[in-house]
């Protein structure tokens, strides 16, 4: 177990030194805080609670510092910076109600998240127009490989490289200078015919706000990833890459990823979920069924005499045979909610949340009713008919029994149904 004790005192400690401290847990949710996070961050003040996500504070610190314009891409801001916190391996600066804050984060060895602001001292603003640019070695960033860009205080550009102009189309005519970053990708994207993804440019401005590497699509899914460097004075360096096909390999590899977890949670013959993904969800649901005091019941279906089927007709003649009863399982649940799953060779499993007992021998009767109205003899002409016997546990109460026990007792009710002399349904309720 972690100590929240000595995070509590750490942040104290850091609190004499007008440092703010926070404390996520593995799953992104607050721990504890010190008094300098509130003073750094007032608008959580009142509302920043133990447990709460990650994502409700990046809530309330975007709508406190977003235009009404920038709000629509509020949820795009949200979702980076979850991503940033769960990545950040550096720390970075930003601004905040006229503070300059530097922050840091780091994962700590019992599984938990420190995030630690700082306050820094103030930008002074060297305006474009300032003489100082004047002397700025403009020529030496061509010997930059990257992209380059220079903005002033205002976050207008006083300085690019030719690789920079190269990465976002800027025609050789068009001047940047005076620019913002954002007009030079609006404009790249107006140049594209993309007039929606120009509106979206804009939050751009807020991104490299945010002080951390942000990634930018520009048309043609061509990416730019860049990373910002202030100085005290407010003068941002920024260099951009080229990471098109970084980002076309990440797209092919989450792609693989996600065909992978299909094919891990999917059974080949029938198409329903396998047993793998059934006992996952059968895991998952509890606790959530226990929590929200709602019924839930489990069912198994097992082939009558299927070994005879196999000997008489062949095994492929037994495949098709599971794959119409597995239609039949399917068609009779709700997609969105149940889980169908082939259990075994010839047994299915269904796991029906919110089923009293009632409601799950009317599922497992309608499973009944279309599989007599199949036309068996279409798969072997010999073959009559073809049943299933149903042993259901239907769970009033879910906090009362384990998950695990109630699979076993709709078993025993399956091999009573067995016993009982088959092509029946047999329900315990617990
Ligand atoms: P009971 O009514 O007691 O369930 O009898 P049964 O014959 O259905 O049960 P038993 O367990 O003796 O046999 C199950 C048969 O299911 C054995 C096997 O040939 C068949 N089987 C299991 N998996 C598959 C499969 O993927 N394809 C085919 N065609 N047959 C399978
Ligand atoms: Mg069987
Ligand atoms: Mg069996």
């Amino acid at each position: 177990m972690p100590n929240l004790d000595s995070y509590a005192f750490f942040g104290e400690v850091l609190d004499t030194l007008d440092v703010a401290l926070c404390l996520f847990d593995a799953q992104d949710r607050t721990v504890l805080w010190n008094d300098a996070f509130l003073r750094f961050f007032p608008e959580h003040a009142g509302h920043v609670h133990v447990g709460e996500p990650y994502r409700e504070n990046l809530l309330r610190f975007y709508r406190g510092r977003l235009s009404e314009a920038e709000r629509a891409n509020i949820e795009r801001y949200i979702e980076e910076g979850i991503e940033r916190h769960r990545s950040q391996t550096r720390p970075f600066v930003f601004s905040h109600r006229g503070r300059r804050l530097r922050v840091a984060s780091q994962s700590t060895p019992d599984g938990h998240r420190v995030r630690i602001w700082q306050d820094i001292a103030p930008e002074q603003v060297v305006p474009a127009q300032d003489e100082r640019w004047a002397v700025f070695p403009i020529d030496l960033l061509n010997f930059i490989a990257d992209g380059a860009m220079v903005l002033d205080g205002e976050d207008r550009i006083v300085a690019t490289n030719d690789e920079f102009r190269t990465l976002y189309d800027v025609p050789d005519e068009r001047s940047v200078i005076g620019l913002t970053f954002a007009d030079v990708v609006r404009e790249a994207c107006l140049k594209a015919g993309q007039e929606d993804r120009a509106a979206e440019a804009s939050a751009l401005d807020n991104l490299r706000f945010a002080g951390a590497p942000f990634e930018v699509c520009l048309p043609g899914g061509r990416w730019r990833r860049v990373i910002a460097r202030r100085s005290a004075s407010g003068v941002g360096f920024f260099t951009h890459s080229d990471i098109t096909v970084l980002k076309r390999q990440q797209a092919d590899l989450k792609r693989a990823m996600d065909e992978l977890a299909t094919i891990a949670a999917t059974d080949v013959l029938t198409g329903l979920a396998n047993r793998r993904r059934f006992d996952q969800a059968l895991t998952e649901q509890w606790p959530k069924s226990v929590a929200e005091g709602r019924p839930i019941a489990v069912m198994f279906i097992d082939l009558d005499h299927f070994k005879a089927v196999n000997d008489s007709f062949g095994h492929a003649a037994g495949d098709e045979c599971l794959r119409r009863v597995a239609a039949a399982v399917k068609e009779a649940v709700t997609p969105s909610a149940d889980v169908a799953a082939r259990y075994g060779g010839e047994e299915f499993a269904v796991l029906l949340p919110n089923a009293t007992g009632e409601e799950a021998m009317a599922i497992a009767r309608s499973m009944r009713r279309s599989l007599r109205m199949v036309d068996w003899a279409r798969i072997n002409p010999r073959l009559a008919r073809l049943t299933v016997s149903i042993g259901i546990c239907a769970v009033r109460n879910p906090a009362m029994i384990a998950a695990y026990d109630a699979l076993k007792r709709a078993d025993d009710m399956l091999y009573r149904a067995k016993n009982g002399g088959r092509d029946r349904i047999d329900l315990m309720e617990a």
